[in-house]
Protein backbone atom coordinates (compact mmCIF):
# COMPACT_ATOMS: atom_id res chain seq x y z
CA UNK A 1 0.00 0.00 0.00
CA UNK A 2 1.57 3.10 -1.21
CA UNK A 3 1.32 5.25 2.01
CA UNK A 4 3.11 6.70 4.77
CA UNK A 5 6.86 5.10 5.59
CA UNK A 6 6.21 2.55 2.26
CA UNK A 7 5.57 5.42 0.10
CA UNK A 8 8.21 7.21 1.77
CA UNK A 9 10.39 4.83 0.66
CA UNK A 10 9.57 4.33 -2.73
CA UNK A 11 10.11 7.77 -3.37
CA UNK A 12 13.46 7.54 -1.84
CA UNK A 13 14.50 4.75 -3.45
CA UNK A 14 13.45 5.44 -7.17
CA UNK A 15 11.02 2.80 -7.34
CA UNK A 16 7.97 4.95 -6.94
CA UNK A 17 6.61 5.33 -10.44
CA UNK A 18 6.96 2.03 -11.59
CA UNK A 19 5.05 0.54 -8.27
CA UNK A 20 2.67 2.89 -9.10
CA UNK A 21 2.32 1.92 -12.61
CA UNK A 22 2.38 -1.98 -12.16
CA UNK A 23 -0.41 -1.02 -9.16
CA UNK A 24 -2.27 1.04 -12.55
CA UNK A 25 -2.37 -1.32 -14.91
CA UNK A 26 -2.87 -4.27 -12.95
CA UNK A 27 -6.44 -2.28 -11.86
CA UNK A 28 -9.09 -5.04 -11.60
CA UNK A 29 -12.57 -3.62 -11.48
CA UNK A 30 -13.87 -6.86 -9.96
CA UNK A 31 -11.26 -6.51 -7.34
CA UNK A 32 -12.58 -2.96 -6.92
CA UNK A 33 -16.37 -4.75 -6.21
CA UNK A 34 -15.98 -5.79 -2.70
CA UNK A 35 -13.27 -3.47 -1.00
CA UNK A 36 -14.15 -2.92 2.74
CA UNK A 37 -14.67 1.28 2.48
CA UNK A 38 -18.38 -0.23 0.28
CA UNK A 39 -19.34 -1.70 3.51
CA UNK A 40 -17.50 -0.73 6.99
CA UNK A 41 -16.25 2.82 8.43
CA UNK A 42 -13.27 2.98 10.58
CA UNK A 43 -13.64 4.83 14.05
CA UNK A 44 -11.21 6.90 15.51
CA UNK A 45 -10.41 6.73 19.47
CA UNK A 46 -11.70 10.69 19.31
CA UNK A 47 -14.89 9.82 17.32
CA UNK A 48 -14.26 10.59 13.60
CA UNK A 49 -15.18 8.22 10.89
CA UNK A 50 -13.37 7.24 8.11
CA UNK A 51 -14.22 4.99 4.95
CA UNK A 52 -11.24 3.01 5.82
CA UNK A 53 -8.42 2.14 8.02
CA UNK A 54 -5.96 3.28 5.05
CA UNK A 55 -8.04 6.43 4.78
CA UNK A 56 -7.75 6.81 8.66
CA UNK A 57 -3.78 6.53 8.75
CA UNK A 58 -4.02 9.42 6.14
CA UNK A 59 -5.98 11.33 8.39
CA UNK A 60 -8.94 11.68 5.59
CA UNK A 61 -12.23 11.85 7.54
CA UNK A 62 -15.66 10.89 5.81
CA UNK A 63 -16.28 14.20 3.78
CA UNK A 64 -18.53 15.32 1.12
CA UNK A 65 -21.22 16.70 3.64
CA UNK A 66 -21.98 13.55 4.94
CA UNK A 67 -21.28 13.57 9.38
CA UNK A 68 -17.89 12.96 9.90
CA UNK A 69 -18.11 12.31 13.60
CA UNK A 70 -19.87 9.46 15.86
CA UNK A 71 -21.68 11.71 17.24
CA UNK A 72 -23.73 12.82 14.36
CA UNK A 73 -24.14 9.19 12.81
CA UNK A 74 -26.51 9.05 9.99
CA UNK A 75 -26.71 5.40 9.21
CA UNK A 76 -29.04 6.80 6.06
CA UNK A 77 -26.34 9.66 4.60
CA UNK A 78 -23.19 7.01 5.46
CA UNK A 79 -24.87 4.37 3.06
CA UNK A 80 -24.92 6.93 0.21
CA UNK A 81 -21.45 8.61 0.69
CA UNK A 82 -18.69 9.53 -1.96
CA UNK A 83 -16.13 7.52 -0.63
CA UNK A 84 -12.68 9.66 -0.37
CA UNK A 85 -10.20 7.79 -2.66
CA UNK A 86 -6.54 8.56 -3.53
CA UNK A 87 -3.21 6.72 -5.06
CA UNK A 88 -3.79 4.45 -2.08
CA UNK A 89 -6.36 2.90 -3.43
CA UNK A 90 -4.67 0.65 -6.36
CA UNK A 91 -3.36 -1.33 -3.75
CA UNK A 92 -7.13 -2.32 -3.20
CA UNK A 93 -8.05 -2.70 -6.60
CA UNK A 94 -5.32 -4.48 -7.96
CA UNK A 95 -5.08 -7.95 -9.52
CA UNK A 96 -6.56 -10.24 -7.31
CA UNK A 97 -7.44 -7.56 -4.70
CA UNK A 98 -6.49 -7.37 -1.04
CA UNK A 99 -7.23 -8.74 2.18
CA UNK A 100 -9.17 -6.07 3.43
CA UNK A 101 -12.42 -7.63 1.76
CA UNK A 102 -11.90 -6.82 -1.96
CA UNK A 103 -10.09 -10.23 -3.03
CA UNK A 104 -11.38 -12.04 -5.57
CA UNK A 105 -12.37 -15.94 -5.57
S1 LIG B 1 -7.87 2.41 0.37
FE1 LIG B 1 -9.42 3.27 -1.03
S2 LIG B 1 -10.34 1.51 -2.09
FE2 LIG B 1 -9.21 0.72 -0.30
S3 LIG B 1 -10.77 0.55 1.27
FE3 LIG B 1 -9.78 2.56 1.52
S4 LIG B 1 -11.01 4.02 0.34
FE4 LIG B 1 -11.59 1.93 -0.30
Amino acid sequence: MPISRYLDYLIQSGNYEKYMTKLVNSFNPEAAKNVMCKNTLSVSWDGYLYDCDFNQMLEMRVNHGTPNHIKNFDVNKLEGRKILTGQHCYGCTAGAGSSCGGETV
